[in-house]
């Protein structure tokens, strides 16, 4: 079988596995956007966009995650499994989220068609491949010593990735797969030719933003002309953005760049935006102020600006304009979300931290899917000092949701409140864990051993991890080598 030019795919679970461990790693990364209300938004838009043709699941009935990386390139990859990146620049790039729509429709193309489980599989008859590259730089960078040098930071993934070529063949089924869920989607095809000329033309004028899709995912006539003709085959209703198209926007530009330069930027181009027409634009604009003021610790300013977003949505549109959006503003989690971090900034006065956990508590029966209004329910918690009561709700919530690095942080500090140092030791671990620090996660696990009050129970559960984590970690330099 060997030399045989039969091709071995990866397995969809082996392709899994190996999408999962890369996660573990970026999930660790600074330049994860770890933002609750960008990856609501990223998996509701994408899930719709899976949901309109749920046959791109296929055999391999992949669960696809969305998530963004904060990085000024124009890009957006698939990894292994399903995980699907976009890059924080390209949302901002993006005017529309039919523009959104192409790209993340192109990489769904990708996953559903299995071109990377096919590179995969080809590589081991082939030559180094760049995405096994990619691969073995995410691994490596965890087995060499737990430093945050992941993927992003280290910027040999991405170097790799910029240069990972599916294939014209592939690009083309990538496509097709894309259109046909734009279509069903309800999207206006047309924006991919318009959001890839943009992005080209923009490449033109800054040269030192390369458009990374584009040196993979090159405009050639024949493409524009591939795309044409099925954008005559297509029809297309003609569909409004969202508001949390804007609003997660807003964050983005806000998130890309915390510095004090970078604030000041994002600053200046929201008062621009104010003055743009759309009320959506507007309210997005005073929502992005909301948030630098809070960046800058002035909570008073963000409840300003926060009023002023409000103000916007409530108005009714001009005179002799149409509008299809409704005079009063529908709930809104990421409107909500804001606002609680307003109650829960650290500069408020004391007397706030019981009305911050009756809004957390009515907004969590409001919006019980959001992942981050769940989160700012155990902050107010604890802000309000109801800590056993916290340590509860976040019990349960890591029960729910095992892969929430964030959920384990505010556990540990909930037991650090409680004087309870080998629970808040194991807690760090299992954040750490998650965030694919594994050696970072063992020394948690012997500080919690060490503690005075560790008791047979934990004790247990201490051995039991070691071993696991230790396991897990002789895997990772197997593969490496
Ligand atoms: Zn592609």
């Amino acid at each position: 079988m060997l030399g045989d030019t039969e091709r071995q795919d990866l397995s969809p679970l082996m392709e899994r596995k190996l999408g999962e461990e890369i996660m573990r790693d970026i999930r660790g990364d600074p330049d994860y956007l770890d933002d609750a209300p960008i990856l609501e938004y990223l998996n509701n838009f994408g899930g719709a966009l899976v949901a309109a043709r749920p046959e791109v699941r296929g055999e391999t009935s992949f669960d696809f995650f969305f998530f963004a990386v904060r990085d000024k390139q124009l890009n957006a990859f698939a990894l292994p499994g399903g995980f699907i990146a976009v890059h924080s620049a390209l949302m901002l790039a993006a005017q529309s989220e039919a523009e959104l729509a192409s790209v993340l429709s192109h990489e769904i193309g990708h996953v559903a068609q299995r071109h990377i489980a096919r590179m995969l599989g080809q590589q081991r008859q082939d030559a180094l491949i760049p995405l096994a590259a990619l691969v073995l730089a995410a691994l490596a960078s965890r087995a060499g010593g737990d430093a945050a040098i992941g993927v992003f930071s280290a910027g040999q993934g991405l170097q790799i990735q910029r240069q990972l070529n599916f294939g014209r063949d592939a690009e083309r089924e990538a496509d097709r797969i894309g259109f046909q869920i734009m279509g069903e989607a309800g999207f206006d095809t047309s924006g991919m030719v318009a959001f890839f000329g943009r992005m080209q033309s923009a490449s033109r004028s800054y040269s030192d933003l390369t458009p990374a899709y584009l040196q993979t995912h090159p405009l050639t006539t024949e493409r524009i002309a591939d795309i044409q003709a099925r954008i005559r085959e297509q029809p297309y209703k003609q569909r409004a953005d969202s508001l949390d198209f804007q609003l997660v926007r807003a964050r983005a530009r806000v998130l890309q760049d915390e510095s004090g330069q970078g604030l000041a930027d994002a600053e200046m181009f929201f008062k621009i935006q104010l003055e743009q027409p759309g009320r959506f634009q507007q309210a997005a604009a005073q929502y992005g102020l909301a948030m630098i003021a809070l960046k800058k610790g002035d909570p008073r300013q963000a409840q300003v600006r926060f009023d002023a977003a409000r103000d916007v949505l409530g108005k009714p549109p001009a005179a002799g304009t149409f509008s299809a959006a409704p005079p009063t503003p529908a709930p809104n989690a990421i409107l909500t979300g804001m606002e609680l971090d307003i109650r829960l900034a650290p500069n408020q006065p004391a007397a706030m931290a019981q009305r911050a956990l009756r809004e957390a508590d009515a907004a969590r029966l409001r919006f019980p899917l959001s992942r981050g209004i769940a989160q700012q329910y155990a902050d107010a918690l604890l802000g309000a000092g109801k800590v056993e009561e916290a340590t509860r709700y976040l019990r349960d919530q890591v029960q729910l949701y095992r892969d929430e690095p964030k959920l384990h942080q505010l556990l540990a500090k909930t037991y650090a409140a409680q004087g309870k140092i080998a629970l808040q030791h194991m807690a760090l671990a299992e954040s750490y864990a998650l965030s694919g620090a594994s050696l970072a996660a063992l020394d948690q696990l012997d500080l919690a051993r060490k503690a005075s009050d560790a008791g047979f129970y934990e004790m247990a559960v201490i051995d039991a991890r070691e071993r696991e984590l230790q396991e897990r970690r002789r895997e990772q330099l197997k593969e490496k080598k």
